[in-house]
């Protein structure tokens, strides 16, 4: 089958790679009929390059057709139509009980001390193949996969491996009370959405980033926005905005590759081109992210506000405001969405006939999967209008 790969920093290209099949009896093996591109591929892309190895198949936001089960599977059919969550999840240990997927305790990784396993997410999470590819192996078959109706087309439902619960997670850890007021970091694909949720369920919505066709996305939706690039400082133009006070909540959509701070920038391209294992040793010792976009965050949010931390960092000792932070009480939630935990209250938007959250044309380019390479590019360098991509592979 095709697949995109891994070969290198800033080199993803379609091979040819044996197909997958069952490994134990409760596996599947979906044909994959879209997969999407997120901001997360793009950590490694570049930072995350020395987790990576040649050939890895990429990729965490699948769903397709069910062409095979194991001789476990009691309730999936093949023909069945489903949604893969981007973290590998049991659905039967201790920490799934409590809905923290992205925590499952069969697929932890303690070996790198990392959580859940991921699809297609290096080494530090399980070395999984992932879903940019023709077919796709998934674990917990009766657990894992979201069974979607037949009839609506792919666009409806895609979103709900990745961008439906990781936006919703950031609302729900947001906390915004009635009528609370949210500034959302960055107008990425994860931003955007989570913006549309908060907006859906009746709250006031800023939403701040630096590119111009993905503000005026949001504020087609009825968000306000700010462009960064046009004020000196992000903070007070929210408490401008907020009678002084600051944002109720913020949600951090954007994460370790922030604009803003050239020093952590070069700092980030230097760690991909390291060798190995220095790389992961500089990662995994010090603190690399770029914090513009976070530091913001405290600063735009009121006190006693709650900042809801969306964006991937891997930094081990990125430097923090904690005076700032303890000074303003402030509240912190972060992780990585637990995609599972979620499906249940998303399943009735996405059916929705009237499509409240616009998921139907949420994806700016349907590609076919040769072309990744060239989307990896352009979605990392932000050109061509391109905010969220999909592809028919
Ligand atoms: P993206 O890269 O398309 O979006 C990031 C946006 O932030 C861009 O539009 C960029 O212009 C903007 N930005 C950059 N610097 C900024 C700054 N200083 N202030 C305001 N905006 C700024 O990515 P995406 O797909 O929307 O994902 C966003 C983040 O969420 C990524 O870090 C991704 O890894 C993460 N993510 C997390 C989970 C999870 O489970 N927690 C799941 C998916 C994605
Ligand atoms: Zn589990």
């Amino acid at each position: 089958m095709k697949a995109v790969t891994w070969q290198g920093v800033r080199d993803m290209r379609v091979e040819e790679v044996p197909d997958p099949g069952i490994v134990e009896p409760t596996d599947a093996v979906i044909r994959v009929t879209t997969t999407g591109l997120c901001g997360s591929d793009l950590h490694l892309y570049e930072p995350l390059a020395p987790f990576m190895t040649p050939g890895d198949i990429v990729g965490y936001e699948p769903m397709g057709i069910v062409e095979e089960v194991g001789t476990g599977v009691r309730d999936l059919k093949v023909g069945d139509r489903v949604v893969v969550p981007f973290n590998v999840s049991c659905g039967s240990c201790w920490t799934c009980d409590q809905g923290l997927h992205s925590q499952c305790e069969t697929t932890q990784n303690r070996d790198q001390g990392t959580g859940a396993s991921l699809l297609g997410y290096s080494k530090l999470y399980g070395a999984v193949p992932g879903g940019q590819a023709e077919y796709l192996r998934v674990q917990f078959a009766d657990f894992l996969p979201i069974k979607v109706p037949d009839g609506p087309s792919d666009d409806r439902f895609v979103y709900l491996s990745d961008v439906l619960p990781t936006a919703y997670q950031a609302v729900r850890y947001a906390e915004l009370p009635q009528d609370g007021v949210l500034l959302v970091m960055g107008a990425g694909p994860i931003g955007d959405m989570a913006a549309r949720i908060a907006l859906h369920e009746g709250h006031r919505v800023i939403v701040a980033d630096l590119v111009p066709e993905r503000l005026e996305r949001v504020r087609a939706r009825g968000a306000e926005t700010i462009d960064i690039t046009e004020v000196d400082d992000l903070g007070e133009e929210v408490r401008s905005r907020t009678s002084g006070r600051g944002a109720d909540s913020v949600i951090d959509a954007v994460g370790m590759e922030a604009h803003g701070n050239p020093v952590a920038e070069k700092a980030i391209k230097a760690v991909g081109l390291l060798p190995d294992a220095a790389a992961r040793k500089l990662m995994t010792t010090a603190g690399i992210d770029r914090l513009a976009a976070l530091h913001d965050s405290i600063d735009a949010v009121r006190r006693g506000g709650t900042v809801s931390l969306v964006g991937v960092y891997g930094g081990a000792t990125d430097p923090m405001p904690m005076l700032q932070l303890f000074d303003k009480q402030i509240q912190l939630r972060m992780g990585q969405a637990n995609v599972r935990r979620w499906s249940d209250d998303l399943l009735p938007l996405v059916t929705d006939d009237a499509d409240p959250l616009g998921t139907e044309t949420f994806a700016t380019h349907r590609l076919p999967l040769a072309d990744a390479p060239e989307a990896y590019a352009k979605f990392r360098a932000k050109e061509d209008g391109m905010v969220k991509v999909v592809f028919t592979p």
